[in-house]
């Protein structure tokens, strides 16, 4: 709900809306009743990870409901506290940090922490160690060091921009820093990661798609978790997007209570296909700090996503993932359910069995060089020596 006395102009101005974030229990009275455990939890939590919320986000808050699930996404709670398993830093991201901000796993690609700011601080953030931190603000020499190494590194094709979100950056200043990716030959393609289309859709104007559009090719991610965040405003933020030729995906977070079951996750996924926006991933929930209440067990991600599969488009299917600290690994339910022969059987979505003729390949059998393209055998038998 939107407290009276805001005009139109202000409400949709993402200045006006980063100006007026709520900070403390006071500002959540503006839009919800928070229970004693949520007060509570807003000082004790204080100095341990930042709560900030843009209006915005906080007009979608049921006020009646603690377990609403936009709420519980960004209120504290003093669960918080409670979780002896969680770690700082589950993916070992610090260890795998060849130059300051920049996450390298794989070979070809990286996760470049442009910014340690987000318009709100999501509770189960997996970058909690860093985000809000002053500390860690990146000064432009930082993203400079970093630069140099992405140009001194020719295998990278595919810079990931994350953070904090780099869409708090000032159109100039992302303007500068996609100009400098584009000017190095080897970076393919930029991706940004960005929460902004949920937490503060007014900032996806026409000027930033404008910015975005002149450094193509560009993708970006966003993150939407729940249903009731598909409002017409995100919408309208994901439209001016795909608009301005930025393919649109999305990676959620699967969250107990919040959409841990079939129906909330396909009404989900089907809104985002309705916006043209492709589900892309579905985390599986770290091991870090503060969030065991959000965890579920694996098993129930698998139902959830096997209960999908034949059920809705394959588009609005994302690839359900946990991240590790060697990549990220899908988990899916086997519909491969082994080989019988020259026969390999699959499980359809509804389970029932399928046997497809698939002999292997006979080690024994002369091998076709043409087929297989063996290098090491000439292609014809009468062309003459290259020497
Ligand atoms: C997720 C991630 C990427 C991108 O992975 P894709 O599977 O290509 O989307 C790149 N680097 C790091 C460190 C990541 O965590
Ligand atoms: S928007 Fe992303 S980086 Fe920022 S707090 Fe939320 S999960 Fe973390």
């Amino acid at each position: 709900m939107r407290p009276e006395g805001i005009g139109e102009a202000d409400w949709n101005d993402a200045g006006w809306q980063m100006r007026h974030r709520i900070r403390d229990a006071e500002g959540l009275r503006a839009f919800i009743h928070p229970t004693d455990d949520e007060i509570r939890a807003v000082a004790a939590l204080a100095d341990r990870f930042r709560f900030v919320i843009t209006p915005y986000y906080a007009s979608l808050m049921d006020p009646d409901d603690p377990e609403c699930p936009i709420r519980r996404q960004v209120v504290p709670r003093m669960a918080e506290l409670d979780d002896p398993a969680g770690l700082a830093d589950p993916l070992d991201e610090v260890a795998h940090s060849p130059v300051k901000n920049v996450v390298r796993v794989y070979r070809d690609r990286i996760a470049f922490c442009v910014n340690n700011e987000c318009a709100l601080y999501c509770r189960y953030c997996l970058r909690k160690r860093m985000v809000g931190e002053p500390s860690w603000a990146m000064k432009k020499r930082e993203l400079g060091l970093a630069l140099d190494w992405i140009r001194a590194t020719p295998e990278i094709r595919d810079v990931l921009l994350t953070g904090g979100d780099p869409l708090v950056f000032s159109d100039e200043r992302l303007d500068w820093l996609l100009g400098e990716l584009r000017g190095i030959p080897h970076v393919e393609i930029i991706r940004l990661g960005t929460r902004l289309p949920v937490t503060l859709p007014a900032r996806i104007t026409p000027e930033l798609c404008r910015v975005l559009e002149a450094h193509h090719p560009v993708w970006l991610n966003t993150h939407f978790n729940h249903p009731r965040e598909l409002t017409p405003e995100a919408a309208a933020a994901c439209d001016r997007l795909t608009r301005a030729g930025v393919p649109v995906g999305n990676q959620s977070v699967l969250l107990r209570g919040i959409n841990d079951d079939a129906e909330t996750m396909k009404a989900l996924c089907e809104g985002l296909v309705r916006l043209r926006v492709r589900p892309y991933y579905c985390y599986q929930a770290q091991l870090l700090e503060g969030t065991a209440h959000f965890r579920v067990p694996v098993e129930r991600g698998l139902e959830i996503f096997r209960a999908l599969r034949g059920r809705t488009s394959g588009y609005a299917i994302p690839l359900y993932v946990l991240d590790t600290p060697y990549g990220k690994v899908p988990l899916t339910h086997a519909y491969l359910r082994g080989r019988e022969g020259d026969d390999i059987v699959v499980e359809s979505y509804d389970g029932r069995l399928w046997r497809e003729p698939n002999p292997l390949d006979d080690p024994e059998a002369p091998a076709d060089p043409e087929a297989s393209g063996d290098p090491a055998a000439p292609a014809d038998p009468e062309a003459p020596d290259e020497t």
